[in-house]
């Protein structure tokens, strides 16, 4: 992990299992299962795949007796395959009822997300949210207040809204939208103080589906309190533009140092892969330099100055290499992770670029001598040449590894 150069905002720090949110600890990675959780065996599986791929966090919907009963076999599959991983438990709607009912699901979990417009309504929402939240004191567990803008608590919303109409100077729609959002994540944390969960055990989310508005709700409560901030953009969406919206969202306030914990809500393609959520949220720490995961690779566009896919290909190629030997090089290469490897199409931008990645390779474009030079730290070491480039660069890559980051002697 590299220091953070960018000011945190301060917030107080929230164990949850080995991991801690908040308090200057480095940004924590999130996922959500997408399996029935009544199916143990299922959910173990993707649990397993989501913190493999180095999600820090994995939250699951516990919605049913039967979701419920299972959390305690998961929990112990996972502890049998060696994986630690803390288990937050999604609740909504009868949460009081399957915490209270399922002690042992109760236990399972190191954290559970409550969303307080799903509590209840009316004389029964305050009792059964103190309910979840006694147990949480009792079990030393760590609560994720949760405000989702497409379930806000009624009673708030008609409260607030009947305020702002009396006012002098009403907010517009848009602005009291997201005051009744940090409202009710604000008013819902203090309830849960009054009933004996410390604040070194609360985190707090505001999600929303629109980029500026999930920016200005985050200003909002990063500007009125020092609780944990757990951040995502609800509903992203699918393929790029999940991924885009959700870097633009993510990007702007970890820039200004708020954010604890992150989770990329992105719609899988039909096909893909779960774990794509875990990467794209390590890729946008990585890119704000706010954490390593992984070695980078530089790799130029392409353009009419080479026609050959080769480059493309080579890339493509380091990259899955790179990335299939983390697990392996994690515990033996410490810092390796900071590598730098650039993959360039040409003489244009090549060398340069080479030149500033830890190792560099410069193929050759169109019409240019069939040869690639190879930079480590700087300075050009050796030329490629015919079939085997690829072998011969990925060797390079290896023998580089082993010699800076591998141990002495
Ligand atoms: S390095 Fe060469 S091939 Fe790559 S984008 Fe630049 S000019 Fe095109």
């Amino acid at each position: 992990m590299i220091d953070t150069p960018i000011p945190r905002h301060t917030t107080v720090a929230v164990r949850v299992g080995d991991v801690v949110i908040g308090g200057g600890a480095p940004v924590v990675v999130q996922s959500m299962t997408n399996t029935d959780t009544a199916d143990a065996q299922a959910t173990a599986d993707q649990v397993e795949a989501l913190a493999r791929a180095g999600s820090e966090l994995v939250r699951i919907t516990v919605n049913n007796p039967a979701s419920a009963e299972a959390v305690p076999r998961i929990r112990d599959a996972l502890d049998a395959r060696g994986l630690d991983v803390p288990l937050v438990g999604d609740f909504h709607f009868n949460g009081h009822r399957l915490l209270t009912e399922h002690p042992a699901c109760a236990e399972a979990l190191a954290k559970y997300r409550i969303n307080p417009g799903n509590v209840g309504s009316g004389e029964t929402r305050d009792a059964q949210f103190a309910g979840m939240i006694e147990t949480a004191a009792r079990l030393g567990k760590a609560v994720r207040i949760g405000v989702n803008w497409g379930s806000l608590d009624k009673g708030l919303v008609a409260r607030m809204m009947d305020e702002n109409a009396r006012a002098d100077a009403p907010l517009e729609s848009e602005a009291i939208t997201r005051e009744i959002m940090v409202a009710s994540a604000l008013e819902s944390a203090a309830q849960a103080e009054a009933v004996g969960l410390g604040r070194d055990r609360i985190v707090l989310s505001c999600k929303m589906s629109g980029v500026q508005d999930l920016i200005a709700v985050y200003r909002l409560l990063a500007a009125r309190s020092d609780y944990a901030l757990h951040l995502g953009l609800t509903e992203a969406g699918m393929g790029d533009r999940g991924v885009v919206f959700s870097t633009a969202a993510l990007a702007v306030l970890l820039q200004e140092g708020i954010g604890d914990t992150i989770r990329v809500s992105l719609t899988p393609e039909p096909g893909g892969e779960r774990t794509r959520e875990v990467k794209v949220a390590q890729e946008i720490l990585q890119a704000l330099e706010l954490r390593s995961f992984a070695p980078t690779v530089i790799a130029c566009p392409g353009c009419g100055r080479t026609t050959s896919t080769f480059f493309q290909r080579l890339a493509q190629q380091i990259e899955g290499y790179l990335r299939a030997q983390m697990p392996h090089w994690r515990g033996r290469y410490p810092g390796v992770e900071t590598l730098s490897v650039a993959v360039m199409g040409c003489v244009v931008n090549g060398p340069g670029e080479s030149r500033h990645a830890d190792i560099g390779i410069s193929l050759p474009g169109t019409g240019e001598q069939p040869s690639a030079p190879v930079f480590i730290d700087g300075e050009k070491r050796i030329t490629l040449k015919g079939e085997g480039i690829a072998e011969q660069f990925q060797q390079i890559v290896e023998e580089y590894v082993e010699t800076r980051f591998g141990p002495p002697g």
